[in-house]
């Protein structure tokens, strides 16, 4: 069975290596299959194809969508998009708007808390990339404020803290709308990042369902065996497709590594079915 990994970030958003960069990594750690993820973004797209047409790679056209359901904020990712498609293309200056407007919030906020020049250094080192939660940390680490990534996201950026904000995203079925107007299979990424208890996880998937999304990330990252069973049976009960990921961002994070993550419980529909002959 060829090595899938349907969830990767380049640094057209917030991860660091290029497209190129990118599936010449996945190539090395035996992924066959790719799927880049970019947070709202195609951009890098054309790239990673042309790049995983050289080394025999099978690529998938691929974006994250933030939006949110109720008050929480989730990711819904689309696989086998049209990318040139206008809905997409709409859909991903409407996000680019959003993300502007939320990273100028975002420094205000951490202005308020006693930290400046956030908007302009997250700025500077997003560079081109789309701007994210996650240049605000490297500014805050690079400016000594915090020791880490992850004391960033704790102290400052996290769920409930000054720079967590999402009530600028749209629906989550705008998300999936999108995705299925470009032909694409809509999932419901890393539903274990949430949070939820078991029954609110329950209603989340049931209107992701209703919304028209196929698919849940059943196998995310380095996630424990008893959370992708649990996920494999939520699946199989909604008649939903499974995905695998590793989600990954940065090199040598051994946790998020591409092509590393747990094997696809034997009960799920691999949602690769929907797009490739079956085997
Ligand atoms: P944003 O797209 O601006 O909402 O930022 C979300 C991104 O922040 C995620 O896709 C992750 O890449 C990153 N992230 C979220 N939580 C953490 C954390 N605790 N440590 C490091 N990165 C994180
Ligand atoms: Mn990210
Ligand atoms: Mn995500
Ligand atoms: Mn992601």
């Amino acid at each position: 069975m060829p090595v899938h990994d349907l969830h990767t970030h380049s640094n057209i958003s917030d991860g660091i290596l290029d497209p190129e960069s990118l599936v010449s990594r996945a190539k090395a750690k035996g992924v066959d299959v790719i799927a880049l993820t970019d947070h709202d973004s195609v951009a890098g797209l054309a790239r990673a194809r042309a790049s995983a047409r050289d080394l025999g790679l099978q690529l998938v056209n691929g974006i994250e969508f933030s939006g949110v359901w109720g008050k929480l904020g989730v990711h819904i990712v689309g696989l086998d998009i049209d990318p040139g498609h206008p809905v997409i293309l709409e859909a991903v200056a409407h996000q680019a708007e959003i993300r502007e407007l939320r990273a100028q919030k975002i420094g205000e906020r951490l202005a308020r808390v006693g930290v400046t020049g956030a908007l302009e250094g997250a700025r500077a080192i997003a560079g081109d990339s789309v701007i994210g939660r996650p240049h605000f940390a490297r500014y805050l680490v690079e400016t000594g404020a915090v020791t880490g990534m992850h004391q960033a996201f704790k102290k400052y950026l996290g769920a409930g803290k000054p720079g967590d904000v999402k009530n600028l995203w749209p629906d989550m079925s705008t998300a999936i709308d999108w995705i299925r107007a470009a032909g694409g299979v809509a999932v419901l990424a890393h539903p274990e990042k949430y949070k939820l208890t078991r029954t609110r996880l329950r209603a989340l998937v049931a209107d992701f369902c209703e919304a028209g999304g196929r698919a849940l990330e059943v196998v995310s990252g380095h996630q424990e065996s008893g959370v992708t069973d649990c996920l494999a049976r939520l699946a199989t009960e909604r008649g939903l497709y499974a995905s695998c990921g590793s989600d990954f961002h940065v090199p040598d994070q051994p946790w998020q590594e591409l092509g590393a993550f747990g094997t696809m419980p034997a009960a799920c529909k691999p949602v690769w079915q929907l797009w490739a002959p079956a085997q």
